[in-house]
């Protein structure tokens, strides 16, 4: 099977490359910290860079502030992104949010919210995820109550990443107690300046701020703060959820940080040996390889489904499972790899590989549990997949 991509598209790469190597400083290997204020700044000065070519979300239509792109072409884009490490700070818009709100948003709320996600003024983040409702989430207790023309919403939201910067928030709260769980929720645009809203950071294990408990103290949300159907939020979230895990460029990303693994055991002496020498090195890489070219083409099929007009379901949990294990397994292998050196910080001058290993290891374990857990996709894959009886 020939996998290339046409000659236009690998043209479109070039272009997006050169690009990229103007807009970022010339050593840019990434931002070593990439949820610190000073990237968050960074990323968001280059999202105006991207605004004035509507690349911000170059596969949204052209009327929404896209460019309309063939999904291939979306491919090539995001693909070249991840590979030079591009800053992404508003991905919950442009990915998810803002397909879920083409297709069930108002001409009012397309016209109110999708411009300001394509110029990148509007940074979003999503409130879905509550202290007993995470896996379940169709527990959350979070309340929205009809008050005249508003809704009143009591409640708390937990590992909300990037509240602390967004000037939005997406969130789903219980519009009807008295109903079967799944159909008593209704979906909210509510802006994070409104009166009643509280921020307090959550530091992650790597020691970065970058996820937050949002408190909902009798916050008013004008009826425009509805998506689609009162009490038909849960369908609404799980077609975000769908756009969420269809993510199809990690392995680009996964890739360069390979090639730099790769790279060092080539030049990397261990007890006068070269690392690539070493038969346990030498394995791990080329598992990794095969791993990564796995991790590629089952991207590439949740693409293909998409682009037959299919919403990929299992198939994109397939995806996330894999991606996000496969970080996992790489950041692993380097970091063995690069020994008791692995474990220094980025700032330390003795860190290899600017610390990326370091940073890698410990963010990726929040891989398996974001978007839904590991379970969570393997009980997907096993029912809808597989056909499986429920556990
Ligand atoms: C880095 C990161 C960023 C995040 N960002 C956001 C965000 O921006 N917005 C947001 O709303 N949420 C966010 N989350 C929260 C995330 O969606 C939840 O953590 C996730 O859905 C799991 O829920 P939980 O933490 O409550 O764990 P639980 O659901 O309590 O799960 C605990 C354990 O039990 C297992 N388990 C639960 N149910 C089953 C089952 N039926 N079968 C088998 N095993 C099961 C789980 O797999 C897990 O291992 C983020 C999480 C992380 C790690």
């Amino acid at each position: 099977m020939d996998f290339r991509f046409a000659p236009k598209q690998e043209a479109f790469r070039g272009e997006v490359r050169a690009f990229l190597q103007n807009a970022l400083p010339p050593d840019w290997v990434g931002s070593e910290n990439a949820l610190d204020e000073e990237a968050f700044a960074f990323g968001r000065e280059f999202l105006k860079k991207l605004a004035p070519k509507s690349w911000i979300a170059p596969a949204w239509p052209v009327e929404y502030g896209g460019l309309g792109l063939s999904l291939w072409e979306q491919v090539v884009f995001n693909e070249e992104m991840a590979y030079q490490r591009a800053p992404l700070i508003n991905i919950a818009a442009v990915g998810y949010l803002g397909p879920t709100i083409m297709i069930y948003g108002s001409e009012e709320q397309k016209g109110q919210h999708l411009p300001g996600i394509t110029s990148g003024e509007m940074i979003w983040c999503q409130g879905y995820s509550e202290t007993g409702a995470g896996s379940d989430l169709a527990s959350l207790q979070t309340r929205a109550v009809q008050d005249g023309d508003d809704f009143v919403i009591n409640g708390q939201k937990i590992w909300t990443s990037q509240a602390h910067y967004a000037d939005w928030i997406f969130l789903l709260a219980r519009t009807d107690p008295d109903a079967p769980k799944h159909k008593g929720i209704s979906y909210f645009l509510v802006d994070m300046k409104a009166p009643g809203i509280t921020v307090r950071p959550l530091v992650n294990m790597a020691d970065q701020h970058g996820f937050n408990e949002v408190f909902f103290d009798n916050v008013r949300v004008p009826r425009s703060g509805l998506l689609g159907e009162l009490n038909r939020g849960w369908y609404m979230a799980t077609t975000t959820l769908d756009f969420e895990r269809s993510n199809v460029a990690t392995s680009a990303g996964s890739q360069r940080t390979l090639e730099e693994l790769t790279t060092f055991a080539r030049e990397t002496k261990a007890d006068g040996t070269l690392l690539i020498e070493r038969p346990l090195a030498r394995h791990q890489l080329a598992d990794l390889w095969i791993e990564l070219s796995i991790a590629r083409f089952l991207s590439y099929r949740v693409v293909s489904l998409q682009d037959r007009g299919l919403v990929p379901n299992y198939e994109a949990s397939i995806v996330k499972v894999f991606n996000s294990e496969y970080g996992q397994r790489l950041a692993r292998a380097g970091l063995q790899m690069l020994g008791l050196y692995g474990q220094l910080q980025p700032e330390s001058p003795h860190a290899r590989l600017r610390g990326r290993f370091e940073r890698s290891y410990l963010a990726s374990v929040g891989s398996t549990i974001a978007a839904g857990t590991s379970e969570i996709m393997r009980n997907i894959i096993a029912q809808r997949g597989l056909g499986l009886p429920r556990n």
